[in-house]
């Protein structure tokens, strides 16, 4: 290795994530903060953890809702549905 020309390298470089999670990586940097990481990404969690810009969730589900709509069968699901939507509307 030439010498001078490398950054200093922490081998247990202290991470610590906005949910509270801490560990220990190989870095150049002595510590970071990060705003998410693997105990609280919903990838990794399977939960589902939303941040809507500009309502394109809510957009994204009542598309979702209406396809399934148009491909269920019964008439009763169908009003049953209907009604919800509309009970969902008066409320904004
Ligand atoms: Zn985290």
């Amino acid at each position: 290795m030439k010498k001078k020309i490398h950054p200093e390298y922490h081998p247990q470089a202290k991470i610590s994530c906005a949910c509270g999670n801490v560990f220990y990586v190989g870095s150049t940097k002595k510590e970071m903060a990060v705003e998410i990481c693997y105990a609280c990404h919903p990838f990794f969690t399977g939960n589902e953890k939303l941040i809507d810009t500009a309502g394109r969730v809510e957009k994204f589900k009542a598309k979702r809702e209406k396809a399934a709509k148009a491909s269920s069968k019964s008439k009763a699901t169908k009003k049953a549905e209907k009604k919800g939507k509309k009970v969902a509307k008066a409320k904004k």
